[in-house]
């Protein structure tokens, strides 16, 4: 059987009644060979974490600061302490039974966080000469480069040191979790990919709108061949 990934999902924004998720996480797991399924931040994370193969934390509002034992600041967008408790719960979940997760974008920060890391609450409000992370092109549009880690995962996966991403972040990893290594910097210092042991990884962009580009569809494919072999060690 194909491996089975949850992906989150959260509550649309200004309605605490729909929940929404963009098409391409599904697309992006379906297409590498995994069978997709929905989170709702409902239910109990443990008892999830032992029926899924592989996690996605997928993109969505701002972590709350009380996480890494911070105030909001000004700039701070929306929360969802839901969402947060049970991503951070099915996450340690994960750790423990040495499962795979991936994570996208609010994914990255949730994974930075569960490993005790803390976050910009707002880029442009904390770092002087940062450059637009939250860019006003659609979706596609592949607005900064960055830096890929020589020998990380990411570089062995995508055979490149530079590589052109979209940004939809306002926020994001001030101090870095620990035991999880940057795989890619911005420009200006911003950390858009962490690494960590049995299988952690996550992104700053957006690979799942960008899934007709080789190396983004290949970081869907590098999860459902890391639980793959995870199940075929059971
Ligand atoms: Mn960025």
């Amino acid at each position: 059987m194909k491996p089975v990934i949850g992906i989150t999902i959260g509550y649309q924004e200004a309605n605490y009644d729909i929940l929404a998720l963009r098409d391409g996480y599904g697309k992006g797991v379906a297409a590498a060979g995994g069978n997709p399924i929905f989170l709702p931040p409902q239910g109990d994370p443990q008892e999830t974490a032992t029926v899924i193969d592989g996690l996605i934390l997928a993109g969505g509002p701002d972590p709350d600061p009380q996480l890494f034992n911070e105030d909001p600041f000004p700039g701070m967008g929306r929360v969802d302490w839901k969402r947060d408790r049970f991503e951070l719960a099915l996450t340690r979940a994960m750790q423990k039974g040495k499962k795979p997760v991936f994570g996208i974008c609010r994914g990255l920060q949730m994974i930075n966080i569960a490993y005790g890391g803390s976050l910009y609450q707002d880029i442009e409000k904390e770092r002087s000469a940062a450059i637009a992370h939250f860019q006003k092109g659609d979706f596609c549009h592949l607005s900064h480069c960055l830096r890929i880690t020589p020998n990380s995962r990411l570089f062995h996966l995508v055979k490149k040191e530079k590589m052109q991403v979209n940004s939809f972040h306002h926020q994001a990893v001030k101090m870095l979790g620990g035991d999880l290594l940057v795989a890619a910097i911005a420009p200006d210092g911003i950390i858009e990919a962490v690494e960590g042991e049995n299988g952690v990884f996550a992104v700053q962009w957006h690979p799942e709108l960008l899934l007709h580009i080789p190396e983004n569809y290949l970081l869907f494919k590098e999860l459902i061949c890391t639980c793959s072999k995870g199940k075929m060690a059971l």
